[in-house]
């Protein structure tokens, strides 16, 4: 893949809107191709029903009851099967963020905050001196990275100050290191970043390999 040669360059997005589905999913297991990733899961399957330019939109879409049953989904979006009428089916609104990206998706080296506090209603819950924006992105693997998050591997759980990873640089153009002398942090990390099959660094932006 081209990122193995030359590394991803991150790029600053945020959020834009909020775009609501009606969601149907059904049967733990018995979809043979899951979210479209080849492995055994549940049936799922969506229909696009609202979007609009107001982030966190938390009403979008209504209820629903408001949706007859003849709108919603009546086949997995990821194998042939269809929606049974004699198992326990789940529906909901779903509602997801529309980032400033082509398709209002996140992809491999999207950078964006997230805000703990919830508008200011909150601390954030990891830390006592946050804040509470966190700086995520999504790593070569697409799996997401919260750079400003407790490492799994952390040396010190409990503490609620440190951080596992020192970041520098204005973001998009972040490096992350495992700090300098004085810097309050823990063993874990070491500056690099470990999520499922990637292993890597994050220099000025790039992420390495
Ligand atoms: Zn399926
Ligand atoms: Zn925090
Ligand atoms: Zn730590």
């Amino acid at each position: 893949m081209l990122w193995l040669v030359m590394g991803i360059k991150c790029r600053l997005v945020k959020k834009v809107g909020t775009r609501a589905t009606l969601r149907t999913y059904w049967g733990s297991g018995e979809c043979p191709n899951a979210y479209g990733n080849g492995s055994k899961g549940i049936h799922n399957a969506h229909i696009l029903l609202a979007e609009n330019d107001i982030s966190d939109d938390n009403k979008i879409g209504g209820a629903i009851s408001d949706h007859p049953i003849e709108k919603w989904p009546t086949k997995c979006d990821n194998c042939p099967a269809v929606v049974p009428e004699d198992k326990k089916v789940h529906r909901q609104i779903f509602r997801r963020r529309i980032y400033s990206t082509e398709s209002g998706e996140l992809g491999p080296g999207d950078m964006y905050w997230i805000d703990y506090t919830y508008g200011g209603k909150h601390d954030c819950w990891m830390h006592t001196t946050c804040d509470g924006m966190h700086l995520h992105v999504r790593l070569p693997n697409n799996r997401t990275w919260d750079i400003d998050s407790q490492a799994s591997n952390c040396t010190k759980k409990k503490d609620k100050v440190h951080r596992c990873w020192i970041r520098t640089g204005t973001p998009p153009n972040v490096t992350i290191t495992k700090g300098k002398k004085g810097d309050d942090t823990c063993a874990a990390g070491a500056g690099s970043i470990k999520a499922g099959d990637y292993h890597g660094f994050l220099k000025n932006g790039r992420f390495e390999p």
